[in-house]
């Protein structure tokens, strides 16, 4: 025991240490997020070890990093390795690593609140996971996704003590620790080498984690590809291997699933994987994984690119952020060449032109490999889709080099598809009729919305494929690949549509041309600004009447898009207020023809059944910006009755 006399008083050495312990409160955040995981995590306990070994491993890589360009490093010779001791007796499990350690400083920044993505963000995308059905296996995937990995230890563990020191040579000799009930302390404690050793206590009900074959199961389940030696009480359980430079035929499944979920910190399996090599325009080694599920669509949570790029098994950037275009950042895994430079650094890497032919070639060959999936396994690439649409509907609008190769992977319902079916443009392509030169498509709010309408009745009666959307997203998308295999992508209802006259397959009989050409000029006088063009439709055939958008640049959903940012920002008028409208009428339609009657009769009611046909006719379209007008007159006109 160490004493030192201050006046007459002897005090020992364990009461200095008091004084300087200092307690701290965790973050609210953290609190919510340990609450979160000791009470409602039961699943999976196991993963905690995974996680640790998994925060060891990167402390070792970044100290891997530092070592190139930082001549002093504290406790210099130190291997780089992962050592774990189970102790049966004692009911503990320690885990070190001799990485970067932490300073006190990083003690509070690091373990005491979430720095980066925020857990408000976790616990908000948790309950929105939970609302929409996620299960338990998704809901663990959030968990690695917003780096609340360390704080998983209190799963298992009633306490945490981690003993530090870090690689900077000023840094203290520390000991953090905490029973996960809302504050850790941290104190003075000597002796430590570089980097981390954390000790867990376990609960009572998790001794078994103590048991070193246990411990040996979950390393090997886990842990086999952390590129650093894992000691377990002494004795090396990890071969360190860099999967993606072996070659494919020795690899199994069950390999590729476990290097998936190390490398992506991920609970599902990946549902597709593509390791490819190739040596010409420049060596390219790389394995590449979809997840199975979509982490944004859970929304609030922007992933970070998951590609990681190495120069001869050597990691240059877990996350590089110039590697591969952004919608690409739902893909995993890694790229490795050895034709890049080891010292490129993550600034240099965004204008690199190597950087530009890598992702290059790295997009076409998973792009490619994306479209024959398609083929192969249709099944399984609707799920992908289901996930994954957002994606490549942002490549189209965002990345116009690839837009054949994108417009291939788009799925959509159509009219001659049943509900919840989808083709691709191909497919459409391959049915064409004869002569046909355009491929379209209407959006609307559901395949209901859409039959509802008088649209489709046109195309139907032509004989046309009719591809249905129903995002607004959809029509951006549309308008940005503008054409397929050739052939342009056309809206239904565009007012420069070209169809086949299909008013004659409509059973009943027409007003004459010259009462229409009357009708039609009336009607274009009395809708005044609001109409530009009133004719007698060609493509008609059950419906009295439609309306068409009139300004291909306009289309309507653009012109919501475009009221509802106004709306936010609260400016003036704008082009998006003028409706450009063509009118059609369907010469065969009895409501046509009695409106016509009308006319001379009564013209004022005529005048007030004609602008609500309008209305109803704008509305299909997407294009009636308020309804309360036409609400009025509809009561107005009831008032008309008997
Ligand atoms: P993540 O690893 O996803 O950032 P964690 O909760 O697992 O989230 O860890 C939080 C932070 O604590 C890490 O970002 C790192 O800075 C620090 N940390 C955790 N474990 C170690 C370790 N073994 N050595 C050094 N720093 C660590």
């Amino acid at each position: 025991m160490y004493s030192f006399t201050l006046g007459n008083h002897l005090y020992p050495y364990t009461i200095m240490q008091e004084h300087t312990v200092e307690k701290h409160q965790f973050q609210a955040e953290v609190r919510q997020v340990l609450d979160i995981v000791i009470n409602s995590l039961y699943t999976d306990k196991d993963i905690f070890l995974r996680e640790l070994v998994s925060n060891a491993a990167d402390s070792l890589e970044k100290l891997r990093h530092i070592q190139l360009s930082a001549p002093e490093v504290f406790d210099a010779a130190l291997p780089l390795e992962i050592s774990i001791r189970s102790d049966e007796a004692a009911g503990t499990l320690t885990i070190q690593d001799h990485g970067i350690g932490l300073t006190r400083t990083e003690l509070v920044e690091n373990l005491g609140t979430i720095a980066h993505s925020g857990s408000k963000a976790f616990a908000q995308a948790m309950r929105n996971a939970r609302e929409s059905g996620a299960d338990g296996a998704e809901a663990l995937q959030l968990i690695g996704q917003f780096g609340v990995g360390f704080y998983s230890a209190f799963m298992v563990a009633s306490k945490v003590e981690l003993y530090t020191h870090s690689w900077k040579s000023e840094g203290e000799h520390l000991l953090w620790t905490s029973e996960g009930q809302g504050s850790y302390e941290i104190l003075p404690s000597e002796g430590q080498r570089r980097g981390a050793k954390i000790v867990l206590t376990l609960k009572d009900e998790c001794r078994d984690f103590a048991k070193e074959d246990k411990v040996r199961e979950l390393l090997r389940r886990y842990s086999s590809f952390v590129p650093f030696p894992i000691l377990l009480n002494g004795e090396r359980v990890n071969t360190v291997q860099a999967i993606w430079t072996r070659s494919k035929n020795e690899i199994t499944p069950e390999e590729y699933s476990e290097f998936y979920k190390f490398h992506a910190d991920a609970f599902d399996e990946p549902l597709f994987t593509l390791h490819f090599n190739v040596d010409a325009p420049l060596a390219i080694n790389a394995l590449l994984f979809t997840p199975e599920n979509n982490p944004e669509r859970f929304g609030f949570m922007r992933m970070d690119p998951g590609v990681s790029l190495y120069c001869k098994r050597v990691l240059i950037d877990p996350h590089p952020k110039g590697l591969l275009p952004e919608w690409l950042r739902f893909l995993k895994g890694v790229v490795d060449s050895a034709d890049l430079p080891l010292n490129i650094s993550r600034e240099s890497m965004q204008d690199s032109s190597l950087v530009k032919k890598i992702s290059d070639v790295v997009t076409g060959r998973f792009l490619k490999f994306l479209a024959d999936q398609a083929e192969k396994e249709p099944e399984k690439y609707a799920k992908f889709w289901k996930q994954f649409a957002q994606f490549i509907k942002e490549g189209v609008v965002s990345d116009h080099a690839q837009h054949a190769r994108l417009g291939k992977l788009l799925r959509y319902e159509s009219s001659l598809t049943k509900a919840g079916e989808t083709i691709g443009l191909a497919d459409y392509v391959g049915r064409m009729k004869d002569g046909q030169k355009e491929l379209f498509y209407l959006y609307g709010a559901s395949r209901a919305a859409i039959e509802a309408g008088p649209y489709v009745e046109s195309f139907r009666a032509a004989g046309l494929e009719v591809l249905y959307l129903y995002e607004a997203a959809d029509e951006f998308v549309m308008n940005h690949l503008r054409e397929f295999d050739g052939k342009a992508l056309k809206s239904g209802d565009s007012a420069d549509l070209k169809l086949d006259d299909v008013s004659a397959t409509a059973s009943g009989d027409a007003l004459p041309k010259e009462r229409m050409d009357a009708l039609c000029a009336w009607a274009k006088e009395s809708l005044g600004a609001r109409v530009r063009n009133v004719e007698t439709s060609k493509r008609l055939v059950d419906s009295p009447a439609l309306a068409l958008n009139a300004d291909s640049y306009m289309t309507p959903a653009m012109r919501r898009m475009m009221r509802t940012l106004r709306e936010r920002e609260g400016g003036e008028d704008g082009p998006e207020d003028v409706v450009q409208a063509n009118f059609e009428l369907n010469a065969k339609h009895p409501l046509v023809a009695r409106i016509d009657a009308l006319r001379e009769k009564r013209p004022e009611l005529a005048k007030q059944v004609l602008e609500q046909l309008f209305d109803v006719s704008l509305m299909s379209a997407g294009m009636l910006d308020s309804p309360q007008d036409m609400l009025k007159r509809m009561t107005r006109l009831l008032g008309e009755l008997g």
